[in-house]
């Protein structure tokens, strides 16, 4: 049986509002009713889950919820659970909890102060991405990071890397804008920086590469078991994008109070989503973003399977 991943959409809310993210942000979170159900559901059936994922919005908004699935989550599944946040609320207590229960937290950083506030729509950014340097800093033996990599700031990937491993963190996810327009010089400068960090692995300095563990048939989007705040489960992240949730009627796969509507292991059906999910992505983007994606995923790939070979 393929193994999955199943991500728990908390809410909607988050303290953030970046240049790139396409979560219609509002104030909708999953009820701790909701939440108990979630784990009764889980216990009757017997999904190959092995990745239990919390993001988009910002996750630690309902740092006691993600305490309560993880202490209850059916223990015949013995997951890994993974967090991206950003960061902005972390506390030592929690940090104790996460190393208590060994979960992966990801920090989004794109870099020093001036290029990570320039992706941050807010009033007080300066203080936030500092918060988010320092807090990287602070937890760096710990945490992986998201560096974000968008055209405008692809010339300057590389200062922005040493920036991130300077600060101590030796896990990365290097996370190119999906679904935006990419210049010719901004594609030209993502590949030369990618190259150089290999050189830079390649010199004996020492971090890990974690893209590979996010892999996804549908480039950006994941794929796996997903239940959403109105107790729906879809079989994409997609519709958390407010270009998608018109699409959620057509995406929904069952609910938690009942059994999922389909067999989600079935060989046919996993195609026939994913073609679906195919379909409203082309439809929705224009061809010069889609040409933009293709690059972008061509370059990413290319330098996983370098730097793993
Ligand atoms: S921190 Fe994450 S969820 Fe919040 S606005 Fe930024 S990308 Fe979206």
């Amino acid at each position: 049986m393929k193994i999955m991943e199943l991500i728990f959409i908390l809410t909607y809310e988050c303290n953030f509002r970046c240049t790139y993210c396409d979560i219609d942000k509002r104030d909708e979170s999953i009820s701790q009713k909701l939440l108990q159900d979630s784990i009764v559901f889980l216990e009757k059936n017997n999904f190959p889950i092995k990745k239990v994922k919390f993001f988009w919005g910002e996750p630690l908004l309902k740092k006691d919820y993600i305490k309560y699935i993880i202490a209850n989550f059916p223990k015949s599944y013995n997951p890994d659970f993974y967090i991206t946040s950003n960061s902005t609320l972390i506390e030592d207590q929690f940090i104790a909890f996460i190393e208590d229960n060994n979960v992966k937290l990801t920090f989004s950083l794109d870099g020093d102060i001036e290029t990570t506030s320039v992706n941050r729509l807010l009033q007080n950014w300066k203080n936030l991405s500092q918060e988010i340097i320092k807090n990287s800093e602070k937890y760096s033996n710990l945490i992986r990071v998201n560096q974000v990599i968008t055209s405008k700031n692809a010339k300057d990937f590389f200062k922005n890397f040493l920036f991130i491993y300077n600060l101590w963190v030796t896990r990365f996810n290097f996370l190119p804008e999906y679904y935006a327009e990419w210049s010719k010089e901004g594609l030209g400068n993502l590949k030369r920086w990618f190259h150089e960090i290999k050189r830079f692995y390649n010199e004996g300095n020492r971090f890990e590469l974690i893209n590979l563990e996010n892999y996804s048939k549908v480039a950006f989007f994941n794929l796996g078991i997903i239940i959403d705040t109105d107790w729906k489960i879809y079989g994409t992240n997609l519709i958390l994008s407010w270009i998608f949730e018109k699409y959620k009627k057509d995406l929904v796969i069952g609910d938690i109070h009942n059994w999922l509507n389909y067999d989600i292991h079935d060989k046919e059906f996993n195609l026939h989503y994913q073609s679906k999910i195919n379909r409203f992505i082309n439809k929705e983007y224009s061809p010069v973003i889609l040409k933009s994606v293709k690059y972008v995923d061509l370059i990413l790939n290319d330098f996983c399977y370098k730097f793993h070979n």
